[in-house]
Parts: C-alpha cells; sequence; structure tokens
C-alpha cells in the first residue's frame, strides 16, 4: 500500500488554513481588542455614574448644610424682631409696670404682625400667663392660647429661668431670650420668648415681676415660598411626613430638646445628571466613533495580515516549488525524505528513491530550443505522475533531472517494476507545440528499509546508482549497489590525480605497439597507447583512467597529449601508420576536426598515416557531429579503424552508413582461438564480410604462434599483440621502422588470403 501524502493540489489545505487564520486571528487580535473595547466602555461609564451620582449627593449636602444655616438665622431673626419692641422703655412701662392693653395692641401685637408677619404675639406674665394674645392680626381670648401655647411652655419656663443681667454703665445689659422649633396647631413653627426689660436700665423692674413677649412664625408655604426663592430651592416647604420620593431631597428638622418637627423637603438639585444630560450624546458619540475606528483599523490590521501571510505563503511555495513544472525542488525533497525516514523507522516500511535523468534532453534543447525543452520538462512530470498516482511526491531538481520518492511497507511496491513503467512512458514520442521529441530516460534506484539511512546518504546512491545506468548504455534503471561506490570513490581520487599529472611532464607517456603484416610479419605501424605512471599508485591501466578522463572531460585535454606524440612519430616515418585511440566524448566535440588538422599541420604529418580507432558506441550514439567529423576525416585522408569488433552490438549494417578502412577483432576472439572452436568460424565469417565489404582486418591481442597461425589462415590482414611487442617508447619504435627497408606497401598485401 503506498502511504498518503498530498504531494499534488494543496487547494483543500489553503482552504482549511485559511478558516483556521481567521479563527487564529479572531482570538489572537479581534478577541482582546473587543474586550477592552467593552472594558473601556464600562469603566467609563461606571466613572461617569459614580461622578453624577457624587455630584447630586454633594449638591443635596451642600443645600442641606445651607439649609441648617438659615433655619438658624431665621431663628436669630426672630428673636431680633421681638427685640425691636421688648427691650424699648415704654414697653417696660406699657407691658411691665401695668398693662396697657391699647398701647400693647398698637405697639406689640400690630407692629409684630404688620411688620414682621408673626403669626401669634403673647405678652406673658412674671408667672407665665397670658396677658395680651394676638393670632394672625386679631386679640384672642385666653382659653385659645392654652392649646395651642403648650409647645410654648419649655421655652417659657426656660426664658423665666434665665438670671437677670445688671445693667452696667455705658453698656446694654444682655436681653434674656431663646427661640425654639415646634409643632403648633399641626403646623410646624418657629417660637422666640424674650424677657420685657429695659435695654438702658432706665426704667426699674423689681425682680419677679418681669413680663415676657412671645412671637411664633408658623413655617407654613408663604415661608416655604420665602425659602425657596431666596436660597433657590426648587419647591420647598414644610411636611410632617417624609416624601415618598427619589427625585425630592429631605433635611429634618429639630427642636432644641432634639425632638423631630418636619421635613424640609424641595427637588432635589441633580447638577451630576444634568451634566449627563448635556454630556451623554457626546459621550455616545465618541463611543461610536473609537468602535469604528477600531473597527476599521482592524479590518486593515486584517487585511494586511492577510496580504502578508499570502506574501509568506507565496514565498514558501516558490521557495519549495520549481518555477516551471510546479512540482516540488530538492529542498522539499530533502525535507521530505528526511521526515519520510524518521516516520518510516517500523521495520517494514520502506522508503525508495528513483532519480531520473533525460537521455538525449540536450538535444532537444540545443535543436528544438528552450521553449521546446522546457515544454517537454512539463510533459516529462505529468507523464512521470500518470505512473506513480496523485500521492507520490515527484521532485525536479534541475535541469531534465527528476525524483520520485516512494514511501510503502516493504514488497508492496517494486521500485523496478515503476521505473521500468516511467522508462516506457517517457520512451514514447512527446507531441510538443511545434515539434515532436523523443528522449529516454535512466533511473537510479534506492531504498531504505526501516528508516535505516541517511537522507543525503540515500541521494548520492541513487545518483551513483543513476551514473551506472547512464554509463551502462542509457534507457534503463539500475539498483543500487555498494560496489558502485567503491569505483565512485577511486574514480574521485583518479580524477584529481590525473588533472594534475596533465599539468606536469614526469607522468604521462605515451608508447607504441606494433602493427605486424601477417605475410611478411613486418612492422607497417603502430598504436599509440596512453601510459600513467603516479608516484605514489605505480602503473594505472588505460582502462581505469581513460573513463574518467572521459566522464570528467579531461580526455580532451588527454587526447591532445597522445595525438601530438603520435603526430610527431608519424612525422618522422612517413608511409607508417600510426593509430590512435579516440574516445566517444572526443568525436562529439565540435572542435575536434580543427584540432586534428592543426596538430597535423604544425607535426608535418601525412594525414593518409593517421588512422583514428572507435569504438561501435559512436555509430550507435548517432551523433550529428560525431558523423560530420568521421566524414571530414576520410575526406582528408585519414584512416578510420573500428577499435574491439565483436565485443558490441557488432552490426555490420552502422559499417555501410559510417565507412571505415578497418576492423579490429577483439581480444577476447582471438584468446579463444583454437582448432575447432566456434570462435574460428566467427572470426571467419567477420572477415570473410569485412573484405566483401573492402575493409581491412586487424586481429588484437595475439599472445602465440598458434593465434598467429590461425588468423593468417582466416585472412586476416595485420596482426598486434605481444607475440610481437607490447607497447614501446617512440624511439624504439622508429629504431624498428628504420630496420624495414621502404616503408612496407601495408596495404598491398590486402586480401592476400
Ligand atoms: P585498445 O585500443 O583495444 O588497445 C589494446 C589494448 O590491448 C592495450 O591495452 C594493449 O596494451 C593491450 N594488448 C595489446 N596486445 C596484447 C596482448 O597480446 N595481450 C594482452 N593481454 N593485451 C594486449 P591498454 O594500453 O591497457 O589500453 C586499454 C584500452 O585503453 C585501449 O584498448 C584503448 O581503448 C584505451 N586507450 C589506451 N590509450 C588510449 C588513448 O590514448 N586514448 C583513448 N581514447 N583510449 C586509449
Ligand atoms: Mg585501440
Ligand atoms: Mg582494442
Amino acid at each position: 500500500m503506498l502511504r498518503v501524502h498530498t504531494y499534488g493540489s494543496g487547494m483543500g489545505m489553503q482552504a482549511k488554513t485559511s478558516t483556521l487564520q481567521r479563527w487564529q486571528f479572531s482570538a489572537a487580535v479581534l478577541l482582546p481588542v473587543v474586550l477592552a473595547l467593552v472594558i473601556t466602555a464600562a469603566a467609563v461609564l461606571a466613572f461617569v455614574f459614580w461622578t453624577t451620582t457624587n455630584i447630586d449627593q454633594r449638591a443635596v449636602e451642600r443645600q442641606q448644610a445651607m439649609l441648617q444655616g438659615v433655619m438658624a438665622t431665621r431663628r436669630g431673626l426672630l428673636v431680633q424682631q421681638l427685640g425691636t419692641v421688648a427691650t424699648r422703655n415704654d414697653t417696660v412701662v406699657n407691658a411691665g409696670v401695668i398693662l396697657n392693653f391699647q398701647w400693647v395692641d398698637a405697639n406689640l401685637g400690630k407692629w409684630l404682625h404688620d411688620v414682621y408677619g408673626h403669626d401669634l404675639t403673647v405678652v406673658l406674665d412674671a408667672a407665665g400667663h397670658p396677658l395680651y394674645i394676638m393670632e394672625n392680626g386679631v386679640t384672642v381670648e385666653q382659653p385659645a392660647f392654652e392649646q395651642l401655647a403648650a409647645p410654648l411652655r419649655a421655652l417659657i419656663d426656660d426664658v423665666r429661668a434665665m438670671p437677670v443681667q445688671p445693667t452696667t454703665a455705658g453698656h446694654f445689659a444682655p436681653a434674656r431670650a431663646l427661640s425654639d422649633l415646634a409643632v403648633i396647631d399641626g403646623m410646624p413653627a418657629m417660637i422666640g420668648v424674650m424677657a420685657i426689660s429695659s435695654a438702658t436700665g432706665t426704667v426699674a423692674q423689681s425682680p419677679g415681676t418681669q413680663t415676657l413677649l412671645a412671637g411664633i412664625k408658623l413655617l407654613d408655604q408663604q415661608a416655604s415660598d420665602y425659602l425657596s426663592r431666596e436660597f433657590m430651592f426648587e419647591n420647598g416647604h414644610f411636611s410632617l411626613t417624609r416624601p415618598d420620593d427619589e427625585a425630592r431631597a429631605v433635611f429634618p428638622v429639630f427642636s432644641n430638646s432634639g425632638r423631630f418637627v418636619a421635613f424640609f423637603e424641595w427637588d432635589r438639585d441633580r447638577p451630576g445628571l444634568m451634566m449627563l444630560r448635556h454630556m451623554g450624546p457626546a459621550l455616545l458619540a465618541a463611543f461610536i466613533i473609537a468602535a469604528v475606528l477600531v473597527f476599521l483599523l482592524l479590518r486593515q490590521l486584517r487585511q494586511s495580515s492577510a496580504a502578508i501571510e499570502a506574501g509568506r505563503k507565496n514565498a514558501e511555495y516558490q521557495a519549495a516549488h520549481d518555477r516551471l513544472t510546479g512540482l516540488p525542488n530538492r529542498a522539499s525533497l530533502d525535507g521530505a525524505l528526511a521526515r519520510a525516514l524518521t516516520e518510516q523507522s517500523a521495520p517494514n516500511s520502506y522508503v525508495a528513491l528513483l532519480m531520473l535523468d533525460l537521455d538525449r534532453f540536450k538535444q532537444v534543447n540545443d535543436t528544438l530550443g528552450h521553449q521546446a525543452g522546457d515544454e517537454l520538462i512539463c510533459a516529462v512530470g505529468r507523464r512521470i505522475r500518470t505512473i506513480v498516482g496523485p500521492d507520490v511526491l515527484i521532485a525536479r531538481l534541475g535541469g531534465d533531472e527528476f525524483v520520485v520518492m516512494i514511501e510503502a511497507q516493504e514488497y508492496d511496491v517494486d521500485p523496478t517494476a515503476v521505473a521500468s513503467r516511467i522508462i516506457d512512458t517517457i520512451g514514447k514520442p512527446f507531441d510538443l507545440q511545434q515539434f515532436k521529441a523523443h528522449v529516454g530516460a535512466s533511473i537510479g534506484i534506492v531504498s531504505a528499509v526501516g528508516g535505516n539511512a541517511e537522507p543525503r546518504e540515500l541521494m548520492r546512491k541513487a545518483d551513483i546508482a543513476l551514473y551506472e545506468a547512464k554509463s551502462g548504455g542509457r534507457n534503463r534503471a539500475v539498483v543500487y549497489e555498494e560496489h558502485m561506490n567503491e569505483l565512485v570513490q577511486l574514480q574521485h581520487t583518479i580524477e584529481g590525480e590525473l588533472r594534475e599529472a596533465l599539468q606536469r611532464e614526469d607522468q604521462l607517456n605515451v608508447v607504441f605497439q606494433p602493427l605486424v603484416d601477417q605475410h611478411s610479419r613486418e612492422v607497417i605501424g603502430a598504436e599509440a597507447l596512453a601510459r600513467w605512471h603516479h608516484p605514489k599508485f605505480g602503473h594505472i591501466s588505460p582502462a581505469r583512467f581513460i573513463p574518467v578522463a572521459e566522464a570528467t572531460g579531461l580526455i580532451d585535454a588527454l587526447g591532445e597529449f597522445v595525438l601530438r606524440r603520435a603526430c610527431a612519430l608519424g612525422a618522422t616515418a612517413p608511409g607508417r601508420t600510426i593509430a590512435v585511440n579516440i574516445s566517444p566524448t572526443q568525436l562529439r566535440n565540435p572542435r575536434f576536426a580543427n584540432q586534428v588538422f592543426d596538430i597535423l599541420r604544425q607535426s608535418g604529418m601525412q594525414p593518409a598515416d593517421l588512422e583514428l580507432e572507435i569504438t561501435e558506441s559512436i555509430l550507435l550514439d548517432d551523433e550529428h557531429v560525431s558523423a560530420q567529423h568521421l566524414k571530414t576525416f576520410r575526406a582528408a585522408g585519414i584512416h578510420i579503424a573500428l577499435d574491439d569488433f565483436g565485443t558490441g552490438y557488432s552490426s555490420l549494417s552502422y559499417l555501410k552508413r559510417y565507412p571505415v578502412d578497418r576492423i579490429k577483432i577483439d581480444r577476447s576472439f582471438v584468446m579463444q582461438l583454437s582448432d575447432g572452436h566456434v570462435s574460428v568460424a566467427i572470426t571467419q565469417a567477420i572477415v570473410t564480410l569485412a573484405h566483401a565489404m573492402d575493409l581491412e582486418v586487424t586481429a588484437e591481442g595475439v599472445e602465440t604462434e598458434e593465434q598467429a597461425f590461425i588468423l593468417s589462415q582466416l585472412g586476416c590482414n595485420t596482426l598486434q599483440g605481444f607475440l610481437f611487442s607490447g607497447g614501446v617508447a617512440a624511439e624504439r619504435i622508429s629504431t624498428l621502422f628504420a630496420a624495414q627497408d621502404t616503408p612496407a606497401k601495408r596495404r598491398s598485401t590486402t586480401h592476400a588470403a
């Protein structure tokens, strides 16, 4: 079962994350801001409420204190009013010693009622009995007074008990007087009592004969109106019961003895409430504006944070994906691989990497253009997807390199089978917008079981396997094996050392192996072979370092070096064939032909004496440049030999297309030549065919006389091998050439058999 990870479309995920983000935004920003707003509003409201009630309360208290003062003043005033008459000498005479009723009525009763508005005026004798009573400007009889004056009694007794102060010269004796509050006839009232006595002391009064003057002012509506008007109490009046109304303020009035007399009540003054009424709408407006501003601010904040988030997402996406195909890139793959290896640590869980590289992609790009190349890359991505399904990670590492990461339970999936299906699908032609393109794919496979691997190591191994797949003929998949790693290690060492050797004079050399005419056994030419003597590793075989030079591009320099040495020799031995091995990589280089002609010219060697040895793979490559080079060389008279014949496809049909001058039968055939062996028949067939196509035949690796004999019998033209000589120094070859007469007419013996 393939493990499911969403590597396809991320749209569903995005919708989910945006809801999540909105929620997170609400939780992280909206909620605290709204909460702060509500708390602030509540705090402001509470403060306003507290302030207004406080102000209102203060206002009531201030009015109550004022009322207290006013009542005291009013009572003082009442006594003063009594004093305007009670301390006069004529009052003492007319209302003290004897009671002159007419006089009293005119000067006390009427005076106090008319001028000061007293409601009741009473003159009492020393024992406290009323002598004269006036009520509301009318004199009344004594019995009526008794019920009226009950509350007056205590006050009268108190004044009578007050000691008489002696009068001193030049000073008025202080009056004996008191005031109080009381309920009279069901009505609250101010009362005042004063002893009638001469302020100047000029009218003598014997003790115990002093009369008293009492005055009463009712706290009626008139008095209330006066208070309200003068001291700005709204609708104030006295009442005996407490009003049951929140809007009314109340002040209790007590008598001297502390007895409740009445309430003064008025419309409560509420400056705080008034202020609130005025301020309220403005406050509300301020709140609404603040709320709207905060809302706008939050919206802006959310929009910009959403934009930032989207930007971040986009940057994240760009950083993790390949721009061209939209597939995950190398960084994503690294992350996914690391995750997969840690997650898939169950003993049978399995991660496989298929590293894929297109064959001939460079040609598509070079010949059809970059746009076609880009189109092809995208199409390849889509084709891989059809094979692996939507849940498998396909990453593009860049160029024409892809990696498929398969996560599975072991044995559930066969990566080799997947790889071959991918190779099949990519091998089919691609219909691009303007062109049709043909490419192949090479795949390196590596797998890890139970998370038992290091991501980078796994990638490196996949890369090695891919290299192996490519160098082993392309269009195939190779599973990584440990020995491949060793090869790579060695290659690394060789590459560095070879690079250095090419810079120096003392390590690389060229030897020449003689080519011998089968008939005359004369040395008719030689093959140049590169030699490398390393100071530490000793002799390193070309079979080792030539592939490394080819893979790293060092072959161009090495090839030039060998060619120069070969041509230097060839120039001194006209008429002898000097063969030089050419690798396919050299032949693909567009500058190669010029290089060869330059060296020939510089050395002075005849082109007809030079023979370039190529291998079959060049013909298989079907490269335009290579084929062009071969034609140019042949046109210039340079010979072409097909080396190692019999080891590859050995298709003679290629020889028709790219005519060569010679084939060199590989050593592996020669080794097996003994009587009756099948190799004899094969070799015979090759020689016959080659001769039919007018090609010369050379046999390589001849080690015994028997082999030499058989090969001669079979009609091989030239022989090469340790039987005659291995590779020798140029001087030695020159000596060998010189030892023979004029250059052997090497091609004259052709088809001798
Ligand atoms: P090749 O071109 O087929 O060269 C012949 C190889 O067979 C040489 O090995 C030679 O020493 C060896 N040989 C010749 N006669 C005998 C014999 O009787 N018995 C045995 N056992 N071996 C024999 P060498 O020099 O090790 O070269 C190996 C290969 O390396 C060459 O095969 C050639 O393909 C490549 N090579 C050598 N020098 C160069 C070079 O300068 N350029 C390129 N491109 N390739 C080179
Ligand atoms: Mg050769
Ligand atoms: Mg060979």
